[in-house]
This record gives C-alpha cells, sequence and structure tokens, in this order.
C-alpha cells in the first residue's frame, strides 16, 4: 500500500488482545494508539508547510532525507523512520500459528547454520542493543541475511538492506508488562512473529532483486 501524506494511523492487522498472552494488551494498545499516533501526527506536522514533498513515501523520505530542508530534515528522519518501524513491527506479529519455513527457513539455515545459532546470536543482540532501538532481520541484494542493530527509529533502508523482521526494542514497547525484564520480553515476542509475513517479504526482496534463481 503506497502511503504518502497526509499520513495516516493504519488500524492493527489484529485486535489489540489478539497477541496475549505473549504481548499484552494494554501495551498494545498504548504502543499502537498513543505512541505510533504521536509519530503519525509529528510527521504530518513537519511536511504540512512543504506540499513540494507531499508525495513522498516514507522510504522516499528516508532513502531521500538529504534533499529535505535542514529545518525538517532530522525530524522527518525520526518520525517517517518511527511510522515504517512501527507499521512494519506490528504487521511482523500474528496471533495465527506460523512457521518459519520456505525460502526464509533455506537463507537462514545457510547464513546462521541452524535455528538454535540464529536464535542465540538474535537474542544476544536483541539484549545488548544499548538504550532505545531496534534489531532488525535483513536481506542484502543477493539474499544474504544478516542482524542490524539501529538506534533510535533508524532503518536499514539507507544501507540498500530489504527489512524482513524487527523488534522494537524501546522500552515502551516491553515496560507496562515486563518492566526492566527485556529478555523476557524477547522470548515472548518471538511467540508472537509472523514467519508467513517474514516469508512473504524475503521472497519479494528476491524478486525484487531478481535473485530468486541464483540462490
Ligand atoms: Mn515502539
Amino acid at each position: 500500500m503506497i502511503q504518502c501524506y497526509p499520513f495516516e494511523l493504519l488500524p492493527l492487522p489484529y485486535l489489540y488482545d489478539a497477541l496475549e498472552p505473549h504481548i499484552d494488551t494494554e501495551t498494545m494498545f498504548f504502543h499502537h494508539s498513543r505512541h505510533l499516533k504521536t509519530y503519525v501526527d509529528n510527521l504530518n506536522r513537519l511536511l504540512k508547510p512543504y506540499p513540494e514533498f507531499h508525495e513522498c513515501t516514507l522510504e522516499r523520505l528516508l532513502l531521500e532525507n538529504k534533499k529535505l530542508p535542514e529545518e525538517i530534515r532530522q525530524g522527518v528522519w525520526n518520525n517517517a523512520g518511527a511510522v515504517y518501524s512501527h507499521q512494519f513491527f506490528f504487521a511482523g506479529m500474528t496471533p495465527n500459528s506460523t512457521k518459519l519455513s520456505g525460502k526464509l527457513k533455506d537463507a537462514l539455515f545457510l547464513d546462521f547454520k541452524s535455528w538454535e545459532d540464529f536464535y542465540e546470536v538474535f537474542f544476544e543482540m536483541a539484549l545488548k542493543l544499548f538504550g532505545s532501538g531496534y534489531l532488525w532481520l535483513a536481506a542484502d541484494e543477493r539474499g544474504k541475511l544478516v542482524l542490524l542493530p539501529l538506534p533510535n527509529q533508524d532503518t536499514p533502508l539507507p544501507q540498500l538492506l530489504t527489512p524482513i523482521l524487527n523488534l522494537d526494542l524501546w522500552e515502551h514497547a516491553y515496560y507496562l508488562k515486563h518492566r526492566n525484564l527485556r529478555a523476557d520480553y524477547i522470548k515472548a515476542w518471538f511467540q508472537a512473529v509472523n514467519w508467513a509475513e517474514a516469508e512473504r517479504r524475503y521472497q519479494a526482496a528476491l524478486l525484487q532483486n531478481a535473485l530468486h534463481t541464483s540462490r
């Protein structure tokens, strides 16, 4: 779905309580209806006086951030990044039971050796990310998977990587339920991951890079 100004608070693809007991209702409600809403409102407020950028997608605002006027550049970077990252994060979870499969599974085993190795590396990186940010699973132009911890609301897009999954590690993503226990939240998030969506994203990345036959 192509989005541009004015950006909207897109509804979640499930109800606020749908990810219980893994991700609790109160956290989902505040995360979506308050935190994401604020980022959407901030982004629209920043862009409002600049009609020449009203056709820009989130991706373009991030990839071509340097073309923006200096007075809104950092603000748009932060808030467009936040809207993109949150929509991506919410769509990367599901109440349905999904399993790692298909081309993504093949690539993950190729690049991380085994599920256990992947899980361990992911877990450690998520635990160690200092301050606020996200851990991203992304694919490079050859379809190789990389784990990328990024601060704040930064995305892998400017590095020309295609995001496959992201884990929001801001305290607002888990503090209501897990308080300071980030490890419990990481474990819980793994129970809610939408592997079907991750596989769809990975296949789209391969297709986009016209590499679906080379791996
Ligand atoms: Mn968040």
